[in-house]
């Protein structure tokens, strides 16, 4: 099912960079997706020449049609502030906002031994989130609480940041972001027992739309142990967060 799946974007986006100003993104499924923010695999989709370019290159065609939006927009870019905003605009996506696209900036990550068998529950609450909304490019700001029970590997808690970091830092829908972080400590920490919240603020829901200011999207991925009422009970109650009904 996956694989189908994968496979189907190879097909789609099988055009190559030489038309990179033609992009054909006819999946069928991208179309009816919408405003819904409904994901429908948890890999980000990538093309397969994805890593073809060097980050230089991407900005310098990134500032080119940058440049266009603002001069079909009816800006005049010889105005001092407005000249130099398609290379920071560049510099923005490819260095910050999506450099979590590129496995290169994957964080490493070394996990140690639990020498002092602290077998509870291990609880980092109120992580940053600074993502971006796939569907609008707006900005996604937020927290994320992660757990974990240990298996025998520990891991340097600052490490846990740059984790839910580097899977913000992409264009995202938050269910997957959710599920990709868990994914993601499950196998560094070698362990089913992973509990992953965001909670997090759209701002293509408070700027455009509904324009609704105060709304927040909770998702949450409950694996292992944490599948069971009472630990999930415990995380909730570390993260103050009530969630039964
Ligand atoms: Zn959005």
């Amino acid at each position: 099912m996956e694989t189908n799946r994968l496979n189907g974007h190879k097909e789609h986006f099988s055009q190559g960079l030489n038309g990179h100003d033609t992009l054909l993104i006819d999946n069928p499924e991208y179309d009816f997706m919408g405003d819904n923010h409904i994901s429908t695999s948890i890999e980000t989709p990538m093309r397969e020449d994805a890593f073809m370019l060097t980050d230089e290159d991407k900005r310098e065609i990134i500032e080119t049609h940058f440049k266009q939006i603002m001069l079909t927009l009816g800006l005049d870019l010889n105005d001092d502030s407005l000249s130099g905003t398609p290379k920071r605009i560049s510099k923005l996506f490819v260095n910050e906002l999506f450099k979590g696209l590129n496995p290169a900036n994957k964080p490493g990550i070394s996990v140690f031994e639990n020498k002092f068998n602290y077998n509870q529950m291990l609880v980092e609450k109120n992580i940053s989130v600074r993502s971006t909304c796939e569907h609008h490019f707006l900005p996604v700001t937020g927290k994320a609480h992660v757990a974990y029970i240990s298996s025998g590997k520990v891991i340097g808690l600052s490490k846990l940041n740059r984790i839910v970091d580097y899977f913000a830092r992409r264009p995202q829908i938050q269910e997957r972001m959710t599920v990709q972080i868990a994914e993601e400590l499950k196998q560094v920490l070698e362990t089913e027992d992973i509990a992953v919240v965001v909670e997090a603020k759209h701002h293509c829901v408070s700027t455009r739309g509904i324009e609704d200011d105060s709304s927040t999207t909770l998702t949450a991925s409950y694996n292992g142990k944490f599948k069971d009422e009472r630990t999930r009970e415990e995380f909730l109650r570390y993260i103050s967060l009530d969630l039964r009904k």
